[in-house]
């Protein structure tokens, strides 16, 4: 449930709101805006009555959520969600780009990777090192010596860090060097993994699953947002249809559509989403039109001997050459890149 106080409510008639809410089970998530405070109910129980929170002194309005996510809800902070790193803000109204490649293969290869990306203007640089391949024999990526690498880059040119985390036992290994967290589509799903998640204290970033619907990611979100992380930020990368030519097909729909129902901000990944080099720089272009957060690329030196996802890695030219592009389509929906 929600419950929205008064402009005017005074801090006693919050709490006491608040202590009801706890008296009757629920976990309370506080959130205060530029004029209301809203009171986020989590759990607690089913059948209370909303006419008995109406009536507290201080209380706007109440709202019994029909969705099983209420945290990740757009009327749980309806202003949006701006995640803060250092001087970079990703929901606002700057479109960050994080770009590099799919793994982390060499000092050489990340380094001249870190080069490309802060020359075009992307302020995060991505690499894996814990690797979730479709095959077991394929390159399993670096683990800690590869985050060591992505680290360095990054710090030499005054970017942030983004990698994958694919078990929780892996969370610890990756808090010293990444500054965001990744979540793979793969482990969309891996509710153990999620709450470890909601008790760290670092963004995150929860890609689609290749078969969930919208309220699936927003349900995991969940997941993170009640454990106490609110820092989430999810991810189109394209989901698993009938059509081949494409690896997936990338949904530039869920990106408005999550943008009304969730507060959180939305990231687009056009490598992953159609598979293809030459698809990639069009529907990063749609996805900043269509109102994305941030986009995550997968850029490479030399693409076409890349260790993973070569296919769909831009190289240094056409990543340059995209940015270019997306400049002015951000300046035509009112936004910078
Ligand atoms: C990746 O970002 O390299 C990756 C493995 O992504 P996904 O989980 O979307 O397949
Ligand atoms: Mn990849």
């Amino acid at each position: 449930m929600l419950v929205v106080m008064q402009e005017s409510a005074s801090p006693e008639q919050i709490q006491r709101v608040m202590d009801r809410l706890i008296q009757d089970g629920f976990d309370v998530h506080r959130s205060t805006g530029a004029h209301h405070t809203v009171l986020g109910g989590v759990g607690g129980r089913a059948d209370f009555d909303v006419a008995v929170f109406e009536v507290y002194e201080g209380v706007k309005e109440v709202h019994r959520i029909g969705s099983a996510y209420k945290l990740a809800s757009r009327g749980f902070r309806p202003q949006g969600t701006v995640v803060r790193i250092g001087d970079v803000e990703i929901g606002g109204n700057h479109v960050v780009v994080m770009a590099g490649p799919c793994s982390v293969e060499s000092r050489d290869q990340i380094e001249r990777a870190a080069d490309i990306v802060a020359d075009g203007g992307a302020r995060v640089i991505r690499g894996g090192a814990f690797k979730p391949r479709s095959s077991p024999y394929s390159f399993q990526g670096m683990g800690e010596e590869g985050l060591q690498l992505l680290r360095a880059a990054a710090d030499r040119r005054g970017l942030l860090v983004i990698s994958e985390v694919m078990d929780a036992t892996q969370i610890p290994v990756m808090l010293p060097y990444a500054d965001i967290l990744q979540i793979g589509a793969r482990n969309m799903q891996n509710y153990n993994l999620l709450r470890e998640l909601g008790k760290i204290r670092k963004p995150v970033l929860l890609k689609r699953g290749l078969s969930a619907t919208i309220e699936e990611l927003l349900l995991s979100a969940e997941y993170i947002l009640s454990g106490g992380n609110y820092d989430v930020m999810l991810c189109e990368r394209g989901i698993r249809t009938f059509e081949t030519y494409t690896r997936n097909t990338f949904d530039v729909s869920a990106i408005p559509v999550v943008k009304k129902l969730s507060h959180l901000p939305m990231i687009g990944d056009p490598s992953h989403g159609t598979g293809r080099r030459d698809q990639v720089p069009p529907m990063a272009r749609a996805a900043v039109a269509a109102g994305a957060d941030g986009l995550l690329m997968e850029v490479h030196h030399d693409p076409d001997h890349a260790l993973s996802d070569g296919a769909q890695s831009l190289s240094g030219p056409q990543y340059m050459e995209l940015m270019k592009q997306l400049r002015l389509i951000a300046a035509a929906v009112g936004r910078t890149i």
